[in-house]
């Protein structure tokens, strides 16, 4: 028997190819395309213009969503909601959504998702849970993909989904449902290198920015890299102008070798070479990430060290909390030193947000879930 196709790992060109050679007529690709980016179909039988047969052919010889829901987990406040997902293969994988209702009275309350574009992480980052568990494989485009369609139909109806819920995570239901609820950004920052996974990475966001389907702007898009600079360079390239966010969190090598081990091997020059390079052929601002580490990346002379090191690019800095991961040394940053912290980049004329610590009591860090269900298995057998 043959492997069912799954159609989200197609491209629109390929859904045109594979149902021509079904002998359909080209319109039926842009029938079904809509079906799954528009209206989030994840059954053929309910694509109701198709042709009878085609649904059977449809359903029959191809596969839609690869994610099963196998836990959910919500933060006290009910603003960030985390799920793990099983993969056809039985790999798991995080995706986490996170309400931002708390953006003043002109702009438009965000809901964001944060997708993984790996079933764990080859890069080994010493205070992240998934680089702690080593990589298992990469997720093809349409596992990518599922991840903000999932949401899109949660957010559509968080109640057609009830598997894997505990009967507390019930309580959460209680967040009021809007009718204008959509999702408004999606970042690639979940488990996993997206530009080790170039490719199918971007054929995802290319599927997710497509106007013909799930159409949503490039500048709602994030991707976030551990800093590979031949990635960037790449990236430059591209059509579509998405934000890049660079993993930096310390301002030289020696440090930075010490936490994100991949800098042995791209050092900080070459990295930086390659996001000027960026900025030069795209005209964009680009973020570098700093997860605050009391002690070991958190004092003012790495401050004055990390402006200087930026002074002159157009970029701006984000500070985040590290989230502790249990087991592991580092803890985050005690807020007042933080603040200091923040203080000498922007006296040092390098813009500077503070990311809001995110749904804490879920295990927030990219990781943490599938880290804790997995001791938590590996102590019941
Ligand atoms: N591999 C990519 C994207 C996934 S990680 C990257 O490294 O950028 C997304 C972000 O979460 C990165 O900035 C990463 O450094 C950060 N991160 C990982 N573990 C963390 C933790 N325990 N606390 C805070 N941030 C963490
Ligand atoms: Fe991989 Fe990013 Fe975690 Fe580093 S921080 S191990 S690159 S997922």
């Amino acid at each position: 028997m043959t492997h069912p196709t799954s159609l989200l790992d197609l491209t629109h060109a390929e859904l045109a190819d594979l149902l021509a050679g079904w002998g359909q007529p080209r319109f039926r690709a842009d029938q079904v395309w809509d079906w799954l980016y528009r209206k989030l179909a994840t059954d053929p039988a309910g694509m109701t213009n198709l042709p009878a047969a085609l649904r059977d052919r449809l359903a029959a010889e191809t596969t839609i969503d690869p994610l099963t829901r196998v836990h959910e987990q919500r933060s006290a406040d009910g603003q960030t909601i985390k799920w793990l997902f099983r993969l056809p293969d039985g790999n798991t994988i995080e995706t986490v959504l996170m309400f931002y209702d708390d953006t003043g009275a002109s702009a438009r309350p965000r809901r964001t998702v944060c997708i993984s574009s790996q079933a764990g992480c080859a890069m080994g980052c010493v205070f992240c849970a998934t680089g702690q568990a080593g990589l298992a494989r990469n997720l093809s485009a349409g596992e990518i993909v599922a991840q903000a369609l999932y949401t899109a139909r949660w957010l559509r109806d968080p109640l057609q989904d009830l598997t894997g819920l505990q009967f507390q995570d019930l309580t959460g239901l209680q967040r009021p449902v809007r009718s204008d609820d959509r999702l408004t950004n999606v970042v690639v920052m979940g488990m996993g290198e997206p530009l080790a996974n170039y490719e199918r990475a971007w054929q995802a966001l290319r599927t997710i920015n497509d106007p013909a389907g799930f159409n949503l702007g490039a500048r709602h898009i994030t991707l976030s890299t551990v800093g590979l600079p031949q990635g960037i360079r790449r990236m430059a390239g591209e059509p579509l102008q998405i934000n890049l966010a660079v993993s930096l969190h310390a301002p030289n090598d020696a440090l930075r070798e010490k936490l994100v081990p991949v800098n042995s091997r791209y050092p900080i020059a070459e990295l930086l070479a390659a996001v000027r390079a960026y900025i030069g052929r795209t005209n964009r601002r680009v973020t570098f990430e700093y997860a605050l580490m009391a002690g070991i990346n958190d004092m003012p002379a790495l401050a004055h060290e990390l402006a200087a090191l930026l002074a002159g690019h157009w970029c701006h800095v984000n500070l985040i909390p590290l989230n502790p991961v249990a087991e592991y040394p580092f803890q985050p940053t005690p807020p007042h030193q933080a603040a200091a912290f923040q203080a000498i980049l922007e006296q040092g004329g390098i813009p500077t947000t503070m990311r809001t610590r995110r749904g804490i009591d879920i295990d927030a860090g990219c990781g943490q879930l599938r880290r804790r269900l997995n001791q938590t298995r590996q102590n019941q057998t």
